[in-house]
């Protein structure tokens, strides 16, 4: 990489990260559909210890924290992220359970089987579904869970437009049953998947862009990478509301053995 790229790619990963600290959230979910999801997850007391991994600033950690008990260690690469994410953590008074720290989901900083729970919400894409559960499994104990949501296709064929973009975005993005039959794979017995509500993507994730993008494109004017990151989100969410019917997010629960 020379120089004059590593700068533009530099910018871009401050305006990405400035951009996504405006948001509760950095990708789609709601506190409901965390709930929900930990309602298939057994036996956590006192004494549980919780990864979330790609926790971002840590929306969807503090849900998880006021309906568990136990000690939860988020984890992010972006180091803005993790600052707000222990300030939120402080905020709700969780500070004594809930810890951000900075570092790569490809590289865990924990020894073997420390968990009883592995949560990733919207982040296990950074690494890919498959290598993800298998690297990961190592951190939980015999019988410990792991949850993560992930694109999914609802269909086994949909309109090139949308097969294109996400064929580049993220090739691994698979059907329901595919994605069952790479957890089991990974050595989990699935539990449960249910789809996320079109609410996690509009009211909880698109809709609150709309006004945090007026407000960028003001701070940042003529600037291209900025304009060219707001134009890729709205896209983004139009390529959503156009193909809601063949794609979205699904939780994925399993249990080790
Ligand atoms: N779980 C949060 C954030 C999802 S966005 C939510 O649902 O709102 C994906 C997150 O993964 C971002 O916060 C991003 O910084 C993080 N991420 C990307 N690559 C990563 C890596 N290699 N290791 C850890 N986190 C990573």
């Amino acid at each position: 990489m020379n120089e004059e790229t590593k700068s533009i790619h530099e910018l871009d990963f401050k305006l990405i990260c400035e951009y996504f600290s405006n948001l509760e959230r950095q990708g789609p979910g709601s506190p409901e559909v965390t709930v929900k999801a930990l309602s298939f997850v057994d036996g956590l007391t006192d004494e549980s210890r919780i990864a979330d991994i790609g926790c971002g600033t840590g929306g969807q950690t503090m849900v998880l924290a006021e309906h568990t008990p136990g000690r939860i260690t988020g984890i992010d690469l972006f180091p803005s992220f993790i600052d707000l994410f222990n300030t939120n953590a402080g905020r709700l008074n969780l500070r004594d359970r809930v810890k951000g720290i900075v570092g790569s989901m490809d590289d865990l900083p924990f020894p073997p089987e420390e968990f009883d729970l592995i949560w990733s919400e919207g982040a296990i894409y950074n690494i890919g579904f498959a290598r993800g559960l298998k690297e990961w499994r190592k951190f939980l104990k015999p019988g410990g869970y792991i949850a993560v949501s992930e694109a999914s296709w609802f269909t086994e064929e949909r309109p090139v437009e949308i097969d294109e973009f996400w064929k580049d975005a993220y090739p691994e993005i698979d059907t329901i049953s595919h994605k069952v039959a790479r957890m089991e794979k990974a050595g989990y017995i699935p539990v449960a998947t249910f789809i996320l509500p079109e609410d996690c993507w509009t009211e909880h994730f698109y809709e609150p862009q709309v006004s945090v993008q007026e407000k960028f494109l003001k701070k940042h004017p003529g600037n291209q990478a900025a304009e060219e990151l707001i134009a890729n989100q709205r896209h983004e969410a139009e390529l959503y509301y156009r193909y809601k019917e063949d794609y979205g997010y699904v939780f994925y629960i399993g249990k080790t053995i």
